[in-house]
C-alpha cells in the first residue's frame, strides 16, 4: 500500500474511505473479500495510480472481476503481498532462534573449557598433595565446578528446549502458508502451480516404477455464455461445485487441481484406461444430471455441463507433452457436441 493510501487510513477521512470502498465493491459486483477490499482501498485512495486506472478501463469495458483476475491484480499492484510478509516474519524469527542458539553454544564452550583447566589443576595439585587435609581441599574445589557445570548444562538445555520449540512452531506455521500458496483460494483444490509439481512428480515416479498414469482435462461447457446470463458471482458459485464433485472423486492417490479459470485436471495414478474413463463419465452425468439453483435468489438455473479429455502417458514423455495430449483430446470433446469425454489414444490420426 502506498504511503499515501496508508495516511489517508489513519486521517478522518479514513471511514468515509472504508463506505466508498464497500459500496465501489458492490457496484463493480465483487465479494467483499479482504483482498478486493485492498485492492479497493488502494484505487480509492489512490485514484491516479496505476492500479485504479486499471480497475476504471475493466469498468467501461464490462469486463468481469473474476477471482482468477483480482488475484492478477493483487500480485501486481499490492506489494505487500501477504505471502511475502508471511515469510519475511518467519526469517526474522528463526534469525533471532539461531543467534540465540549459537551463543548458548558459545557459553557452554566456555564454561567446559574452564572446567577442564580445573580438572587439569586438581590433577597436579594431587600428584603434589602430601596430607589428607589437601586433598580435602582439592576434591571441595572440584565439587565446587561440578555442581556449576551441570547447573550451567541444566540452563542450556532449557534455553535450547525454548529454540526448539520455537523452530518446531515456525516449521508448522510455514507449512501452513506453503498449502496456501498451493491452494486456489475459490474452490480450495490444488491450484495451477501445485498441479504442475505433481504432475512432474507423477512422471518421473511413472516412469522409474514402470507404472500406468493417466491424466485427464476437464473444462465447463460454454461457461462465458453462463456467466453472462446470471453473473460471474453464481459462476463462482459453479465452480465450486464442480471443485466438489472432483474433489471428492479424486481421493489418493488421485489428485485434482483447478487448472485454470474454469479449467480442472485429474492425475490418475496406477489405473486401467477403463477405470479412468468410467470415472470421468461418472463425473460428466453427475454434473449434468443436477439442476443447479442461485444460493440467493432460488433462481432455477439448469444445468451446467462439463467436457473431458485424457490421455494414456508414455515412457519418456515430457509433462507439457502429456498435458498437450490430454488438452487435445480436451478439443475432440468440444468439437464433437460438449458434455463427452474422450480419450487421446483413440483419436483419429488427422486431429
Ligand atoms: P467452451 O464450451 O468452448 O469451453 O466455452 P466457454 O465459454 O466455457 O469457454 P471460453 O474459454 O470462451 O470462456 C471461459 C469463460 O470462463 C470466460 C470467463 O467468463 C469464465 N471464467 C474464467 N475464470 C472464471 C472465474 O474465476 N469465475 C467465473 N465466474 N468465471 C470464470
Ligand atoms: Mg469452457
Ligand atoms: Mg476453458
Amino acid at each position: 500500500m502506498t504511503a499515501k493510501v496508508e495516511t489517508t487510513l489513519r486521517s478522518p477521512q479514513a471511514y468515509g474511505l472504508a463506505r466508498r470502498v464497500v459500496d465501489e465493491m458492490e457496484a463493480a459486483g465483487v465479494w467483499p473479500t479482504p483482498q478486493n477490499f485492498e485492492l479497493w482501498t488502494h484505487a480509492l485512495g489512490d485514484p491516479e495510480g496505476v492500479l485504479a486506472g486499471e480497475i476504471r478501463r475493466m469498468l467501461a469495458a464490462a469486463e468481469p472481476f473474476t477471482e482468477a483476475v483480482t488475484d492478477m491484480l493483487a500480485a501486481e499492484h499490492l506489494p505487500r503481498s501477504r505471502l511475502t510478509e508471511e515469510i519475511r516474519d518467519a526469517g526474522r524469527v528463526l534469525d533471532r532462534e539461531l543467534s540465540s542458539v549459537s551463543s548458548v553454544i558459545a557459553e557452554a564452550h566456555r564454561s567446559q573449557a574452564a572446567y577442564g583447566q580445573t580438572l587439569d589443576q586438581a590433577a597436579d595439585r594431587i600428584g603434589a598433595a602430601a596430607d589428607g587435609d589437601g586433598l580435602q581441599t582439592i576434591v571441595s574445589g572440584l565439587t565446587t565446578a561440578t555442581r556449576q557445570v551441570r547447573h550451567e548444562t541444566e540452563s542450556l538445555e532449557r534455553k535450547l528446549e525454548v529454540s526448539t520449540q520455537e523452530v518446531i512452531r515456525l516449521r508448522r506455521h510455514l507449512e501452513m502458508v506453503r498449502r496456501d500458496a498451493m491452494t486456489d483460494a475459490l474452490t480450495e483444490l490444488a491450484n495451477r502451480k501445485a498441479f504442475d509439481e505433481q504432475l512432474a512428480a507423477a512422471c518421473a515416479h511413472a516412469g522409474a516404477e514402470g507404472a500406468a498414469l493417466t491424466l485427464a482435462v476437464i473444462d465447463i461447457d460454454y461457461f462465458k455464455r453462463f456467466n453472462d446470463t446470471w453473473g460471474h458471482q453464481t459462476g463462482d458459485q459453479v465452480l465450486r461445485y464442480v471443485a466438489s464433485v472432483l474433489a471428492r472423486v479424486a481421493a489418493n492417490p488421485r489428485f485434482a487441481a483447478r487448472y485454470g479459470g474454469e479449467e480442472f485436471a485429474l492425475i490418475f495414478p496406477y489405473e486401467s484406461v477403463a477405470v479412468v474413463e468410467a470415472a470421468l463419465e461418472n463425473i460428466r452425468t453427475e454434473i449434468a444430471s443436477r439442476s443447479l439453483r442461485r444460493r440467493s435468489t432460488n433462481d432455477e438455473l439448469g444445468a451446467v455441463t462439463v467436457s473431458a479429455g485424457f490421455a494414456v502417458w508414455r515412457r519418456g514423455e515430457s509433462a507439457s507433452a502429456f498435458l498437450e495430449r490430454a488438452d487435445a483430446a480436451l478439443y475432440a470433446s468440444k468439437r464433437g457436441g460438449r458434455n463427452r469425454v474422450s480419450c487421446a489414444e483413440r483419436l483419429p490420426k488427422a486431429a
